[in-house]
C-alpha cells in the first residue's frame, strides 16, 4: 500500500464521524490506494465509514497503471464505487522518459472499456510540480486522455494545477469530451464563469473551507449549481476543521456543509442538487451488475497487501 508522506509533526488521528447527512451524495474523487493515518482502514471499512453518514459512493481514481489496474478491477466488483483511469499529468514524463508512455496510454485505452470504468482521470497539465522539461509529455498525455475519453464517451477529470490558461486552452483547440470536470477546482471567479460558459463542472474539494481560499468561495457562487460537484480528494487536502489529518470520503459533509453555508442555501438543498448532478455525468452507481473481475485479485486491502 502507498502512504501518504506522515510528515513530521502531523496528528495522524483520524477525524471523528461526521454528523450525517440527511440527503446523501457521492464523492467523485479519491484515492482509496493510498493508505494514511495511525490506523490503516480497508476499502470495506472507508466505504462503511462513508455510507454511514450519507456519503453513498466514491470515484476510485487511478493515476499510473498500477492504481488504474487496481481502480478498476474494486470498481468491478464494489457496489459502492465507480473508477477513472489515467496516467497523471506528473507520471507522464517520467514513463515517457522511460519509452513506455505510448504502451501505458494504451492499456488505459483498455482499462476505459471495462465496466464501472466511468472516467477518464486524473489527467491534465502540472505546472507545479513538472518544471518545463516535463511539459511536451505532459499535453501528449492529456491529448491522448481526451481521445480517450471522447471514443468511450466517458467524462473526463482534470487535475490542473497552476496551468488554468493551458489546461482551458488545449480543451478548445482539440475538443472538450461531453462531460468535462475539473477535480479540485482552483481557479478564481472569472476561470469558474469560463468553465461554466463551456459547461464544464468544477468539483470542489476541502480547499474550498481553508480559511485563505475567498477565491474559491467566490468561485463556487460565480457559476450556475447544476454545474457543482464535491470531493475528498483523500487522503489529501482533509477539510477544516481537520486540515492537516488524514482525509477519508466519511469527511465530505464538512466541505458540502460549508460550502452551503456560503450560498446561503439549505444543505439538503444543495446536496441533491449536487447528487443529480453526479449522476448525469458518471451515471448511476447501481445500474450495471457488479462482476467478477477476471484478472486481478484485488483483495480488501489496496494492492492485496496487508490484510
Ligand atoms: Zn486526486
Amino acid at each position: 500500500m502507498r502512504q501518504r508522506d506522515k510528515g513530521a509533526g502531523r496528528d495522524l488521528s483520524y477525524p471523528p464521524l461526521p454528523d450525517p447527512l440527511g440527503v446523501p451524495v457521492y464523492d467523485n474523487h479519491t484515492h482509496l490506494e493510498i493508505g494514511d493515518g495511525d490506523q490503516s482502514l480497508t476499502v470495506a471499512e472507508q466505504l462503511d465509514r462513508a455510507s454511514s453518514v450519507g456519503v453513498r459512493g466514491v470515484i476510485q481514481v487511478g493515476g499510473d497503471l498500477e492504481t488504474s489496474r487496481w481502480s478498476a478491477a474494486m470498481a468491478a466488483r464494489e457496489p459502492r464505487m465507480l473508477a477513472a483511469v489515467a496516467i497523471h499529468p506528473n507520471e507522464a514524463p517520467v514513463y515517457d522518459a522511460a519509452g513506455t508512455l505510448d504502451d501505458a496510454l494504451a492499456e488505459i485505452a483498455e482499462l476505459a472499456t471495462r465496466p464501472r470504468v466511468v472516467a477518464i482521470g486524473e489527467t491534465g497539465l502540472d505546472f507545479f510540480r513538472t518544471g518545463p522539461d516535463g511539459h511536451a509529455s505532459q499535453l501528449r498525455s492529456f491529448e491522448a486522455h481526451i481521445e480517450i475519453a471522447k471514443r468511450n464517451g466517458l467524462a473526463l477529470q482534470i487535475h490542473d494545477r497552476d496551468a488554468h490558461s493551458a489546461v482551458i486552452e488545449t480543451l478548445l483547440r482539440v475538443g472538450a469530451p461531453e462531460r468535462t470536470v475539473f477535480h479540485c477546482f482552483s481557479g478564481d471567479a472569472e476561470m469558474a464563469r469560463i468553465l461554466a460558459d463551456n459547461g464544464w463542472y468544477l468539483s470542489f474539494a476541502g480547499t474550498v473551507t481553508f480559511k485563505n481560499a475567498q477565491n474559491l468561495r467566490e468561485a463556487l457562487a460565480a457559476v450556475p449549481r447544476a454545474l457543482l460537484l464535491v470531493e475528498t480528494d483523500a487522503p489529501f487536502l482533509t477539510p477544516a476543521p481537520f486540515r492537516g489529518r488524514p482525509n477519508a470520503p466519511y469527511l465530505l459533509p464538512h466541505t458540502l456543509r460549508a460550502m452551503a453555508d456560503h450560498l446561503e442555501t439549505d444543505v439538503s438543498i444543495l446536496a441533491t442538487q449536487i447528487s443529480s448532478n453526479t449522476e448525469l455525468v458518471y451515471g448511476r452507481w447501481d445500474t450495471e451488475p457488479v462482476t467478477v473481475a477476471e484478472t486481478t485479485e484485488p483483495g480488501t486491502r489496496p494492492f492485496g497487501g496487508l490484510a
